[in-house]
């Protein structure tokens, strides 16, 4: 590694901004996975203004930040008539959906100690998140099917729960198909044998009340459920907040009482956290603070009522698009299409891409095919007759390019192969041959534009072969800046 003295960046705010240039637009509504765009400036503005004012701010200790905690508990206070919470109702902000949920996991597998194995049982619908948290904490997920509506089977659930059983999940609603699953009967099913029920409203929670408000047909999903003991519920995706703040409530303190931690066991402070972490930027606290009381409950109805006139258009307008279909009625803000044999979802999402549109393709999963994921947001209703043009003119023009031909030798090859046995070079040689990186003119690694050819060759591996593929192309792009 070098050692001379690096130059300083006399207009670093400059550079930063250009770039960003490369990264997906977070506002316009045109990008509808990752981003939540409310479409309000001055919401925005305040957002990354609190944001910046305790960016320094630490969450570590309530009383040297008692701001922060009062922060805190409005946003729970805010959020517990929203999930028909009672009044023993607690809860917590985290970082993220993920972690909200890694929590829920931690705190059911550490409130019954006696089991010595625990498991969970989840449907095979639930987030990832799930299986992160069964890789983290040893706790086995379970997982059943779901039925031809992509709703949890109630039956398989109630087969797989045994005295192992240390949680019962559900989704409102699940991110890949966009339905509510079954709550009141599969928290009935937790309750009648005392196990835990969580409820990942991760990107419904703060949707599916202000549409039930609106008079929308709302399935039931809240602490309004007998049996349901805990919801997670992000304020980063529909409470437009900035990015790094979810919340977990637990019906009561000693559901949640597990979840805390302390540690007296070295000669520093004694270490206190409700979360996974320690120091905890108040950034994102008081800009999720900051939000949610510039738009309160009539912003929030509001911006809901446009997203679903927005998602109600989007499904009204592919249905006249021939080649493309959905794949369930929508309960919320997500949308989930498939395209039939004569195009390919791959190809349509790098149409829409070229068009200035980003939709999330999602690889085939069991006997379901691969889909086109959108995650609408308020901002979208605007551009929805735009985006419909664009969707129409992808699906002709993937038409019109034909399938993605992935070699017969390579698919065969990928197919057959072992993740396990495989070196270091294999996967090199792999990646290079899946067109997933390859070498730019400066010698940099570099991305591809199009990505069907990629997806193709991915949707084709095992998902265990497709797990072992990106965790190299992860650790390849992870590299040091040198010069
Ligand atoms: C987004 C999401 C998560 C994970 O949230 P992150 O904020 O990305 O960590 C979990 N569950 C569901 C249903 C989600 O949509």
């Amino acid at each position: 590694m070098t050692t001379t003295a690096r130059p300083t960046d006399p207009d670093v705010l400059a550079t930063l901004r250009s770039l960003q240039e490369a990264d997906l637009p977070v506002h316009g509504g045109r990008t509808l996975a990752y981003v939540y765009d409310s479409g309000l400036a001055e919401v925005d503005r305040v957002g990354r203004e609190a944001v910046a004012a305790y960016a320094g701010s630490n969450g570590l200790d309530p009383t040297a930040f008692p701001s922060l905690l009062r922060m805190e508990n409005d946003l729970v206070g805010f959020a517990a008539p929203l999930l028909d919470a009672p009044d023993t109702v607690v809860g917590t902000v985290t970082s993220g959906g993920t972690e909200s949920v890694l929590l829920a996991v931690q705190a059911a597998r550490d409130a019954r100690p006696d089991v010595q194995r625990p498991s969970m049982v989840i449907p095979a619908t639930a987030h990832a998140a799930f299986h992160k948290a069964a890789h983290y904490f040893g706790v086995e997920a379970r997982m059943v099917p779901v039925g031809p509506d992509f709703r949890a089977d109630v039956a398989a659930t109630a087969a797989a729960i045994d005295d192992s059983t240390v949680l019962v999940v559900a989704s409102a609603p699940s991110y890949a198909h966009g339905v509510v699953d079954p709550v009141t009967e599969l928290a009935a099913l937790a309750a009648a044998r005392g196990i835990r029920c969580h409820v990942d409203a991760c990107i419904g929670g703060w949707v599916l009340p202000y549409a039930a408000r609106l008079g929308r047909d709302v399935p039931v999903w809240t602490f309004a459920v007998d049996g349901v003991t805990s919801i997670s519920v992000d304020l980063h995706k529909y409470a437009y907040a900035p990015k790094g703040t979810s919340l977990l409530l637990h019906r009561t303190p000693a559901l949640r009482r597990p979840q805390l931690f302390a540690s007296a066991a070295w000669p520093g402070y004694t270490m206190l956290n409700p979360t996974m972490q320690s120091t905890r930027s108040g950034g994102p606290t008081a800009g999720a603070w900051a939000v949610v009381r510039t738009l309160g409950d009539a912003g929030y109805e509001r911006l809901t009522a446009d997203v679903l006139q927005a998602v109600d258009a989007i499904v009204a307008g592919t249905a006249d698009i021939a080649g493309l279909r959905l794949v369930a009625a929508p309960d919320s803000t997500l949308v989930a299409l498939a395209t039939d044999g004569s195009c390919d979802a791959f190809t349509v999402c790098d149409e829409m891409t070229a068009r200035g549109w980003y939709v999330q393709p999602q690889m085939s999963y069991g006997d379901q095919p691969p889909t086109i994921h959108l995650s609408v947001s308020a901002a979208t209703l605007s551009g929805v007759d735009d985006f419909l043009a664009a969707l129409r003119d992808s699906v002709a023009a993937a038409v019109a390019a034909g399938p993605v031909v992935v070699d017969r030798g390579v698919a065969d090859y990928i197919r057959s192969l072992d993740p396990a046995a495989l070196t270091d070079e294999d996967f090199d040689g792999l990646l290079a041959a899946s067109g997933l990186v390859g070498e730019g003119a400066d010698g940099e690694l570099a991305l591809p534009d199009r990505m069907a050819e990629v997806n193709a060759m991915l949707d084709l591996a095992s998902p265990a072969m497709r797990e072992a593929l990106l965790l190299t192309f992860l650790d390849r792009l992870s590299r040091p800046t040198t010069a």
